[in-house]
């Protein structure tokens, strides 16, 4: 079969089954850009049933690019909070204020204006131009690049720069010149209903005849399972340090992980006897705190991309008098109470569970 032929056929099967298997998605209600790029970029390593209701209220708050680039971070971050890949949120921020400075608040639409934009790589560009301004570009998100692969039987690290490149011109050769809208949609969806990363579903497939990894039985093989490293493990203390009802909080920097957002201050030790010294002297360091105990209340486990942590938790009590001397970060003293106020990582939340967990069990015993 020629390739213009396969080509064909693979368009109009997947056409076909879009119309009739497609997912009612709310993002593709619309064709507003800055609707788009927001959903684009929440998708972006999430799951769509995680992405749902953080679209909606995201939309709420900041229904339109003026809005989100006139808001402050930390009420951006407050939003995100929870979804995770927290450069995006913080590029999504700093995209709107491009926008508005650059574009008059309306997202361009041609490719090079798009890269400019922070946040925005090559793929993210092509959906948007596909499915908000109905320009007929190619797309190479995770889900495409295997349907791509697995399509063609290219075999190999589906990562290195010559085998990208092949899926792209291949990404481009798919894509039509009309109807780019509905084709993009549906390449999306069969990537995540039906040729999924493990057991895709060739029984099922309307590509399946024109699927080489199908016909060799490659599919499991494409792309090449990796092998994962193990992520390091650290233990950090943490400390929950209390003055008069109230506890201290710290604020990452902007540019490191989780950056922006409030936590707990935490410390690394190598050992576990050096959690304690580690917190009182990375506290008496960052703050300017003096803190003469601190009293281990319990452990809790939490995994990031690349390393886990085990978070050895310390209530830490300080005397009336202590300041903040030194701020090596922005740090504040706020009530309990007031915690849900700031945009605060996961972890922290757990600490928060784990500390009510702790107190419901000890007024229980009382
Ligand atoms: S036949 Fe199987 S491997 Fe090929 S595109 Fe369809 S689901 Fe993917």
């Amino acid at each position: 079969m020629g390739h213009a032929n396969k080509i064909e056929k693979v368009r109009s099967a997947l056409l076909r089954w879009y119309r009739a298997k497609g997912r009612d998605l709310p993002w593709r209600r619309t064709r507003d850009p800055y609707r788009i790029w927001v959903s684009e970029i929440m998708l972006q390593q999430t799951r769509v049933e995680t992405v749902i209701d953080y679209y909606h209220r995201f939309l709420q708050v900041f229904p339109s690019v003026t809005a989100l680039a006139g808001a402050d971070l930390e009420a951006v971050l407050k939003v995100w909070e929870g979804l995770g890949y927290y450069a995006r949120a913080r590029n999504l921020h700093r995209g709107a204020q491009t926008i508005v400075e650059e574009w008059d608040g309306e997202l361009p639409g041609t490719l090079q204006d798009l890269l400019c934009i922070p946040g925005i790589g090559r793929s993210t560009a092509g959906a948007i131009l596909s499915l908000a301004f109905e320009i007929s570009t190619p797309i190479l998100d995770g889900n495409v690049k295997r349907v791509v692969a697995r399509l063609f039987a290219l075999r190999g690290d589906l990562k290195s720069p010559g085998v990208e490149q092949k899926l792209w011109k291949l990404s481009g050769a798919l894509t039509p010149k009309r109807g780019v809208h509905h084709y993009t949609q549906a390449i999306m969806d069969l990537g995540a209903m039906i040729c999924t990363p493990r057991k895709p579903d060739c029984p099922h497939c309307p590509l399946r005849n024109e699927c080489k990894a199908f016909h060799l039985q490659w599919q499991e093989k494409i792309p090449s399972p990796t092998k994962k490293n193990s992520r390091p493990h650290h233990q950090v203390a943490l400390g929950v340090i209390r003055k008069r009802g109230r506890i201290l909080i710290y604020q990452r920097p902007s540019d490191g992980l989780l950056g922006g957002l409030w936590g707990f201050p935490n410390y690394r030790s190598r050992t576990r006897k050096g959690l304690l010294r580690a917190l009182v002297q990375g506290v008496r360091k960052d703050y300017g705190i003096r803190m003469e105990t601190g009293n281990p209340v319990g452990i809790l486990s939490h995994g990031y991309t690349h390393f886990t942590v085990t978070f050895h938790l310390f209530e830490c009590p300080c005397r009336d008098g202590e300041k903040i001397r030194k701020r090596a970060f922005p740090a504040k003293w706020v009530y309990p109470g007031e915690l849900k106020n700031y945009p605060l990582a996961s972890s922290d939340r757990k600490v928060i569970r784990k500390l009510s967990a702790i107190s419901r069990q000890q007024s229980v015993k009382r």
